[in-house]
């Protein structure tokens, strides 16, 4: 299964806290901040573990890079780059990622960006590009899924189809194993696997991976429904 991806955005993020650029190859970035909902993390006990889980990936993928950066390679992925968005057929999303994301289109996306998002969601069959892209936007960028923070490629940006996980798999960062599992773990308390051991063991087998989704197979129409009622 992939596990990975990268992303790109125009559109005012609408956390409460600026989002950080996209890293830059010129090793000028800035680590990674935890996005933070005060209110909607208190009315909704699954919101911060998901938000402490994509923090988790990003400081593992920051690290990752800049160890890759220390070797002179150079990040190929930059905003507006969005092949992997339309060629990637196989991008996991997780249960806790689900909910995530529909809480996100529903109650942070503005009136536009939820209109936009309406027929693309509706309309979208297996094989398709990834809904949530637009204009070469990622319309959730904020909260895209773990795949996505996860997938970022080296020295030559992908061409139209490529998927370099396939095609050239030394150019695709991979992820330090300690951040990642560590950012699984921060799901798991919301399948009620909540003690170190369960959560270690969890980890281990791969429980978690038999519960996720690939983006590209699920009915998206539901979320069309509901983001219409709203803003339709
Ligand atoms: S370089 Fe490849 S993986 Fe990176 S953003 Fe561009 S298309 Fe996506
Ligand atoms: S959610 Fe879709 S558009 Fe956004 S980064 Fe992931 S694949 Fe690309």
């Amino acid at each position: 299964m992939l596990i990975s991806h990268n992303r790109h955005m125009d559109f005012k993020p609408v956390c409460e806290i600026k989002m950080n650029p996209h890293p830059s190859p010129q090793n000028s970035y800035s680590a990674p901040e935890r996005l933070s909902f005060p209110f909607d993390e208190s009315k909704n006990a699954w919101l911060p573990m998901l938000l402490d889980t994509y923090f988790l990936a990003d400081q593992g993928v920051f690290e990752g890079i800049r160890r890759q950066i220390a070797k002179n390679r150079t990040l190929a992925c930059d905003k507006g780059c969005s092949h992997c968005c339309r060629s990637h057929t196989t991008i996991p999303v997780y249960p806790l990622e689900i909910i995530g994301v529909y809480w996100y289109c529903i109650d942070k996306l503005d009136r536009e960006q939820k209109k936009l998002l309406i027929e693309p969601l509706r309309s979208h069959a297996k094989g398709d590009a990834c809904p949530f892209l637009y204009q070469g936007n990622c319309l959730i960028h904020s909260m895209r899924f773990l795949a996505c923070r996860h997938f970022n490629v080296f020295d030559t940006v992908c061409s139209e189809g490529e998927d370099a996980f396939y095609t050239r798999r030394a150019d695709v960062l991979t992820p330090i194993k300690k951040y990642q599992d560590d950012a699984l773990a921060k799901m798991l308390p919301f399948h009620d696997i909540k003690g170190k051991s369960q959560r270690r063991a969890a980890i281990k087998s791969g429980w978690i991976h038999q519960h996720a989704q690939v983006l590209q197979e699920i009915d998206w129409s539901k979320l069309a429904d509901r983001i219409s009622a709203i803003a339709g």
